[in-house]
């Protein structure tokens, strides 16, 4: 009998972890196909050719995760370097102040000394508006944290990176937001948090370093490649695959510009902007561990927008109130059920918001639920 052939559509983290245990489970052949040029998907860093400072192509990516078992399952494709994410957000006639929201935060907008979580409540009682039963994200937002928190971190954010209206936008978009109540500045709580040493593209390759997986790059996927293959597993839009049969998903994107010796007078390597300017951070390499080195510093600006209007970059699934998408995916995921040669995968194939860690872990489930149904 011949061996099974499987297709993996997209050389992200997705992918690259369903590969990895086809491979190592079975006497298989799989075959990892990816558009783009490179490994690693939206995980993919490059070295810049003006300065030679290596970064993130697709904006920072950090590192972290609670669960040891994929900590542990990644740590066999990479040594790590111990990396804890501080964020600052610029405020204008303030300064830096920390994110997310902390008593510091608090402190340096009200100009009130906050020695504990007793003496923050104090302050933020004066300033919350009661609404007892907040309807949307900016009335929670008011009700939690009162205007001028609301509008400089939450707000002009949430219009620039969503082109959304905080009205517009469920009380979960918010209520899942960290708030600190003693001065924790640290972005991530997760037991573990660090950079791969060698990078995401070195960590995504190992992974697909097998004698029973083939990578073919620059290959856009096509119906008919499905044909010689006994399941195909496929992280790209599940809209693109089914021809947007029942609609349109909606994303965001982002595009990146980088400057090259621009000053960066911070002390941590991403800093937010709360003005009503485009952009929504920037980020400077060389305060990132394995990152940065080059001539000079490579500061990036991100500028968010709809996806259509970035070469058809999709990067963030958009939530609304009226959860338009989430029915319009519904329709697609259940065309799909009906596919048993088929399974979704990753961020675009599920129409999901995954950090690394999290894409990791689903992508562990999908394979060794089809490894038992196989048998
Ligand atoms: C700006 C930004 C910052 C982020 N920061 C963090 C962070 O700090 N920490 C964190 O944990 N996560 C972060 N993430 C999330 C992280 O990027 C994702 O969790 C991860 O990339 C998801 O992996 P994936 O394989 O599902 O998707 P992707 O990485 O998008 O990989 C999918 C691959 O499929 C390929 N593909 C698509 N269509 C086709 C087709 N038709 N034919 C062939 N190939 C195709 C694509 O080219 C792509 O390479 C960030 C994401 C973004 C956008």
């Amino acid at each position: 009998m011949s061996k099974p052939k499987f297709l993996v559509v997209g050389a992200g983290f997705a992918g690259a972890v369903i590969a990895r245990e086809l491979a190592d489970a079975i006497d298989c052949h799989v075959d990892v196909i990816d558009v783009r040029p490179h490994l690693a998907g939206n995980a993919y860093e490059k070295t810049c050719s003006e300065t030679g400072a290596k970064y993130h192509v697709y904006g920072p990516h950090i590192f972290h995760t609670n669960d040891a078992r994929i900590y542990d399952y990644l740590s066999r494709f990479t040594e790590w370097l111990p990396y804890k994410h501080k964020v600052l957000a610029s405020v204008e006639g303030v300064g830096d102040v920390p994110l997310p929201v902390n008593a510091d935060t608090i402190s340096l907008l009200t100009g009130k000394s906050i020695a504990n979580a007793e003496e923050l409540e104090v302050v933020l009682a004066e300033v919350r508006v009661d609404i007892p039963k907040p309807e949307n994200a900016w009335e929670y937002a008011l009700s939690y944290y009162g205007e001028q928190v609301s509008e400089l971190f939450f707000r002009r954010y949430s219009w620039k990176m969503w082109g959304i209206d905080l009205r517009d936008l469920p009380v979960s978009v918010l209520a899942r937001i960290p708030f600190r109540t003693g001065t924790n500045p640290y972005y991530f709580d997760d037991s573990f948090q660090s950079m791969p040493k060698a990078g995401y593209t070195s960590l995504i390759e190992k992974m697909l370093d097998h004698p029973r997986i083939s990578v073919s790059l620059n290959v856009r996927f096509s119906k008919e490649m499905e044909l010689g293959y006994s399941h195909t597993f496929c992280s790209m839009p599940i809209d693109e695959y089914y021809g947007f049969e029942f609609g349109e998903l909606g994303y965001r994107s982002i595009v990146f510009e980088h400057r090259h010796g621009e000053q960066f007078p911070h002390e941590v390597p991403t800093v937010n902007f709360t003005d009503t300017g485009r952009y929504t951070r920037k980020t400077n390499w060389d305060l990132y561990p394995g990152l940065g080195g080059g001539c000079e510093a490579l500061v990036t600006y991100e500028t968010p927008c709809d996806y259509r209007e970035n070469n058809m970059e999709r990067y963030y699934p958009v939530k609304t109130t009226d959860g338009r998408f989430s029915k319009i995916y519904e329709c697609y995921r259940d065309v799909s059920k009906a596919n048993a040669s088929i399974t979704f995968i990753g961020r675009c194939g599920q129409y999901r918001y995954f950090d690394m860690h999290q894409v990791v872990a689903n992508s562990l489930t999908i394979a060794r639920r089809f490894l038992l149904a196989r048998g």
